[in-house]
C-alpha cells in the first residue's frame, strides 16, 4: 500500500470545546481514510507511481496519467490537506504565532490582527467546499487564498503553512451552517511552534 492513513497526534476529544470529538473521529478515521483508501486505488492502476510523494503527484499533475488524474487531485489532495491540518493543531493551542513565522506574518501582512482577520474571512468566504490556506507562492511570499474542494497550493507551486477546513464535514455537527463561529474557534487550536516548524522548512 503506498500511502497510510497517519494517525490522530492526540485523542478525538483533545481539541474540546473548539472541535468536538465525534467530529474529529469521523472526520479523520472515516473522510481522511476514505481519501488515503481512494488515492491508494488509483495508484494501483499506475503501480509505477507508487514511489512518488504526494507533494510531487499534486506538483506536476499533468504527468499523472489521465484516467486517475481527477481521483488523484481530489484524494491526493485530500491526504495532503488533512495530514497538514491534524498537525497544526493541538490540545492547548492557540494564541499568537512565535519564531521566523511571527516575523514573517507581520512582514507580509503588518500584525497579527490582519493576517487573522485575512484568512478568516477568506476561510469564510469560501463557496462551497475547499479550504483557506496561508502559504509561500512560487515567489516565497507568505500569501492568503481559498482553494476549492481538496486543491492544495502544491498544485500551483506553493508551500502550504497552515490551512483551515471549510467543508460542512469539518464542523456541521457542532456548529451546522455558523462557519464563521467554527473558523474563529479554530484559531484556538493552533499548535504555532508546528506552523513555525513548517515555516522555516518551506523556506
Ligand atoms: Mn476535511
Amino acid at each position: 500500500m503506498a500511502f497510510e492513513l497517519p494517525p490522530l497526534p492526540y485523542p478525538t476529544n483533545a481539541l474540546e470545546p473548539h472541535i468536538d470529538a465525534l467530529t474529529m473521529e469521523i472526520h479523520h478515521d472515516r473522510h481522511h481514510g476514505t481519501y488515503v483508501s481512494n488515492l491508494n486505488a488509483a495508484i494501483e492502476k499506475h503501480p509505477e507511481l507508487a514511489s512518488k510523494t504526494v507533494e510531487e503527484l499534486l506538483g506536476n499533475l499533468a504527468a499523472v496519467p489521465e484516467d486517475i488524474r481527477t481521483a488523484v487531485r481530489n484524494n491526493g489532495g485530500g491526504h495532503l490537506n488533512h495530514s497538514i491540518f491534524w498537525r497544526i493543531m493541538k490540545p492547548g493551542g492557540g494564541g499568537e504565532p512565535v519564531g521566523d513565522f511571527a516575523r514573517a506574518v507581520d512582514e507580509a501582512f503588518g500584525s497579527f490582527a490582519t493576517f487573522k482577520d485575512t484568512l478568516s474571512k477568506t476561510a469564510v468566504g469560501q463557496f462551497g467546499s475547499g479550504w483557506g490556506w496561508a502559504y509561500l507562492d512560487g515567489s516565497g511570499k507568505l500569501v492568503i487564498k481559498g482553494f476549492p474542494n481538496q486543491d492544495n497550493p502544491v498544485m500551483e507551486g506553493g508551500r502550504p503553512i497552515m490551512g483551515v477546513d471549510v467543508w460542512e464535514h469539518a464542523y456541521y455537527l457542532k456548529y451546522q451552517n455558523r462557519r464563521a463561529d467554527y473558523v474563529a474557534a479554530w484559531w484556538n487550536t493552533i499548535d504555532w511552534e508546528e506552523v513555525d516548524r513548517r515555516y522555516r522548512a518551506a523556506r
